[in-house]
């Protein structure tokens, strides 16, 4: 079973309804796929007070189905389904959904996002939302003056916490090792803050609280002779781990970082392989915000309609 189209998406998130908008409006008739997570990573977070345009703030939710509805009504053609493998040797590439329907595309717009690592303790589910976060610069304004930890130790981890440290009263830093592995300038930056409070050779255990985080449970020294646990009181509890870009599926066509985010062109949304465009948090080791997504989302499209001039 196989079905040509001109313009294929993958995903729903911001950088694939904004690239469903543009190129419908542009009559590219493109078919966008929704993936496992329709409206993708937003759905799952309550209040957005940083995309512009909503001056009383909005859930993910609802902006994720404002967002559809407005690829709809230019004629974008959204399905339910999965891209489980591809052929990106020749043009038209495939992409099979689901494991059976094949689509031929002329334009392949990959917006298939990343998730952020969680450390996999039952509390991070449980306290979703309600104090637990993978992003500082998208939920710390809600910790204004309050104190929070941080989880993480590479340079990600301290841009985070000292941001967090421009909000908040007090910051955790709470680290697996006994040193960091950010570079020399981040260390000495988060090493010197008076905000900073550093744990090393720590680990997360559980975290606690009645109707959100109020503290967390942790060990130092795990499982040597030193070995001890204690409490901490935070309001809110965030991971800064990394993320994993879900690139698996390309991996053999396009060229990917170390961490397997997809390589573009300069500041384009070009990939190695011509007519295959990658946008938002796909291909944004720096950024990863709704706003950006949409932006490369509009960027992808543009140059998809270029490409088929
Ligand atoms: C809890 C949380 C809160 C956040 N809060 C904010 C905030 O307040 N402000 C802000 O700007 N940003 C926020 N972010 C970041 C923001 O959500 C992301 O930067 C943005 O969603 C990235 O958009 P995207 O379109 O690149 O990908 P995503 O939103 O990750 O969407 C990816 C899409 O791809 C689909 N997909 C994946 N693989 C496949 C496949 N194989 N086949 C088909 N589809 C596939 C998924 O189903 C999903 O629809 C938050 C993130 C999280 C996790």
């Amino acid at each position: 079973m196989s079905e040509k189209v001109n313009c294929l998406i993958i995903g729903s998130g911001p950088a694939g309804y904004t690239a469903a908008i543009y190129t419908s409006r542009a009559n590219l008739s493109p078919v966008l796929y929704e993936g496992i997570q329709p409206g993708g990573q937003l759905t799952t977070t309550n209040e957005i007070e940083n995309f512009p345009g909503y001056p009383e703030g909005i859930t993910g939710f609802q902006m994720m189905e404002d967002l559809k509805k407005q690829a709809a009504k230019f004629g974008a053609d959204i399905r339910s389904g999965i891209a489980t493998s591809c052929d990106l040797s020749q043009s038209p590439y495939k992409v099979t959904i689901d494991g059976e329907k094949q689509i031929e595309t002329k334009v392949l717009i990959i917006c298939t996002g990343a998730a952020a690592k969680y450390l996999g303790i039952p509390d991070e589910v449980k306290y979703s939302g309600i104090g637990v976060s993978a992003c500082a610069t998208c939920d710390g304004f809600f910790y204004r003056k309050k104190t929070v930890a941080i989880v993480g130790g590479g340079d990600t981890a301290c841009e985070e916490a000292i941001y967090l440290a421009g909000l908040a009263n007090k910051v955790y830093m709470i680290v697996r090792k006994d040193y960091l592995r950010a570079t020399k300038i981040m260390q000495e930056r988060v090493l010197n803050h008076p905000k900073i409070e550093m744990l090393f050779n720590t680990n997360t255990l559980g975290l606690f609280g009645e109707k959100a985080v109020e503290g967390a449970h942790l060990v130092r020294h795990a499982g040597t002779p030193q070995e001890e646990k204690f409490d901490i009181a935070i309001d809110g509890f965030f991971l800064a781990i990394g993320h994993t870009p879900n690139s698996e599926i390309f991996k053999d066509y396009l060229e990917r970082d170390e961490t397997g985010y997809i390589k573009t062109q300069g500041r384009s949304t070009k990939t190695a392989v011509p007519g295959v465009f990658a946008a938002g948090d796909v291909a944004d080791p720096h950024y990863r915000q709704a706003i950006t997504a949409a932006g490369s989302g509009c960027i992808a499209a543009i140059e998809a309609e270029r490409y088929l001039l």
